[in-house]
């Protein structure tokens, strides 16, 4: 079966789910292998969590160049180990920093890269993957026809599933061609203690509707109650009652959770284009004419004030 390399994020020795993602749908198009980076003293529990959703094979590369400077050890790495493995596909999340990685990887391997894909399957050339296109209205599905497929997946495509394998751990040891003096810097963020709006299975977002930046309580108390993260129109990003950090859409991020609840947002394209790729849309909005009741699976036509706290007295009460 071809191999499939899958690269690894992972942050204070955890896995994050999208890493499991990824191997649970490279297990549709052939053999999966993990690619775990910068992991230091972590790397074999790691490695082991890797193994226990399917990687075969789990290669370790350690180095402070992983962590302290930008994507292009990454790149040297995933490249030296798509070559020396003759990799069918290279899977990478997508995140900002998954996709750069993705592209330089592509480049350099001469093959070609599928960002953003929703799903992925097996194809008699190849892995096939699924975009979802002009803010979800289209689907569409591609090959790479060159080289090994390097394919950017979108978070919660799927739901992770365990498949205990091999797991056999190969030190890697990488040449670095980069530039030491490009170093990331990072700024220490105060953590809400709620998931990573693109990571997480349950969205709730609030938008001018709420009227202030107080007026978030009630979406915020939805989002704990329902173990979710909160996510902004722009408007209400503009209006400064909610950071730019959570803001969903065009100009904002891209969420394709299993639930997304919108709360007093009318549903313009731009908002649309972060989130129609939702698996279940519910929109609370006290205008039964505004556009977002177009695409829901379920629409309360009702004030937001009265409808979210029913929804997490009740939410509570299960
Ligand atoms: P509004 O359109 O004002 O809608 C507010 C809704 O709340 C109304 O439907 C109203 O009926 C409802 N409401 C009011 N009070 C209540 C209540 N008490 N209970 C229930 N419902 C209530 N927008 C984004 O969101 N993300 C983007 O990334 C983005 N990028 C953009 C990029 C460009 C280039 C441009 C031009 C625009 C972009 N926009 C983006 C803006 C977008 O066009 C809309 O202006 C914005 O999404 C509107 O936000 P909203 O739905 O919160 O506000």
């Amino acid at each position: 079966m071809a191999e499939i390399l899958v690269l690894v994020d992972h942050a204070d020795g955890v896995v994050r789910k999208p890493a499991l993602e990824l191997l649970t749908l490279a297990r549709r198009i052939g053999t999966p292998s993990a690619v775990v980076l910068g992991a230091g003293d972590k790397a074999t529990e790691i490695a082991a969590k890797a193994a226990e959703f399917g990687a075969e094979k789990v290669y370790v590369a350690d180095g402070t160049e992983f962590t302290d400077q930008l994507v292009v050890p990454k790149v040297d790495a995933l490249t030296q180990i798509a070559r020396a493995n003759d990799a069918a596909a290279v899977l990478v999340t997508s995140s900002g920093e998954g996709k750069e990685v993705a592209a330089r990887v592509a480049l350099r391997l001469g093959s070609g890269i599928i960002t953003d894909a929703v799903d992925l399957e097996a194809g008699v050339s190849g892995p096939v993957a699924t975009q979802s296109v002009f803010a979800a209205s289209f689907q569409v599905k591609s090959t790479v026809t060159r080289g090994a497929a390097v394919i950017t997946v979108k978070p919660n495509a799927v739901a992770p599933q365990a498949a205990p394998a091999g797991g056999a751990v190969e030190s890697v040891s990488v040449e670095f061609t980069g530039n030491a003096a490009a170093v990331t810097s990072r700024t220490a963020r105060v953590s809400s203690g709620r998931p990573e709006l693109t990571e997480a299975a349950i969205v709730v977002s609030g938008g001018r509707g709420v009227g202030a930046a107080e007026g978030f309580g009630v979406v915020e108390e939805l989002a704990d109650a329902l173990g979710a993260a909160v996510g902004a129109s722009r408007a209400a990003v503009d209006a400064g009652w909610y950071p730019h950090t959570n803001q969903v859409g065009q100009t904002g991020k891209q969420v394709s959770p299993q639930l997304y609840i919108a709360a007093g947002i009318s549903g313009a394209i731009q908002h649309r284009a972060g989130m129609q790729t939702s698996k279940t849309i519910v929109a609370v909005n006290k205008d039964p004419e505004a556009p977002i009741f177009e695409l829901v699976d379920y629409g309360v036509v009702g004030d937001l004030f009265t409808v979210l706290p029913q929804l997490t007295g009740e939410v509570k009460a299960r």
